[in-house]
């Protein structure tokens, strides 16, 4: 799988992004200064960085430039993090090389969508925009759902719920964890919300008792059935 670099000295905001592209199955390496990231991309190229604009020890737009002037690592995809700022710096930051950038707060379903984007891209062949488990199918590029060969109509906030358990297939999520990576970390809704959502969820994908892809964990929260396709 794909390597990322996350050079973020916010660490609560680099925690998040980490726990979240590592459910992805993307391997992730955390920095939190400008100049160590600079020495460590020396060594060690990741598949993409994900690079805070304001950093200690060299700032991100700078190590930006740097990287795009040497060989080995201008064509190194990089997704900037600025904090919601003037028009003038997000330019700053596309005329320095950046393949794209996102404008804290941002939500964390939006940045894991911009991530595959710059993956299928760069790496075509590592993405896969299928996701695939028993006879449900989901497409990740037209956003659509079939069972056993058959349109699901999912709404916006089902669709995504059922795209995150499904990218981890077996991992168990509580509603905290499924708010911050559904509905968004800066989206304050509760977490019955998520209850509700799950409830449409299997509706739709369970019509005429079909088996529930979707387990409940008591006391814990929801998964994936990882058992669903084998039996
Ligand atoms: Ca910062």
């Amino acid at each position: 799988m794909p390597r990322i670099l996350i050079v973020e000295d916010e660490e609560p905001l680099s925690l998040l992004l980490r726990y979240n592209l590592e459910a992805e199955g993307y391997t992730v390496d955390v920095c939190a200064r400008g100049d160590e990231a600079e020495l460590l991309l020396q060594e060690n190229q990741p598949d993409l960085l994900l690079l805070d604009w304001m950093l200690p020890g060299l700032s991100g737009i700078e190590l930006c430039r740097r990287l795009r002037a040497r060989s080995e690592t201008e064509r190194m995809p990089i997704i900037m993090l600025t904090a919601r700022g003037e028009e003038s710096e997000r330019i700053r930051g596309l005329a320095t090389g950046a393949d794209d950038y996102v404008v804290k707060p941002f939500s964390v379903p939006e940045l894991m969508a911009r991530v595959r984007a710059i993956f299928r891209r760069a790496l075509p062949e590592v993405i896969s925009t299928m996701l695939k488990s028993g006879d449900i199918e989901l497409d990740r590029e037209t956003h659509r759902v079939r069972r056993t060969g058959r349109e699901i109509h999912l709404g916006p906030t089902e669709y995504r719920l059922l795209e995150f358990l499904m990218s981890a297939p077996g991992r168990v999520y509580s509603r905290e964890q499924l708010l911050d990576g559904v509905w968004g970390h800066d989206v304050y809704v509760d977490e019955r919300t998520v209850d509700v959502h799950v409830g449409r969820l299997r509706k739709a994908m369970n019509k005429g008792r079909m088996k529930d892809p979707i387990r409940t964990v008591r006391g814990a929260g929801y998964a994936f059935n990882d058992q669903f396709a084998v039996g």
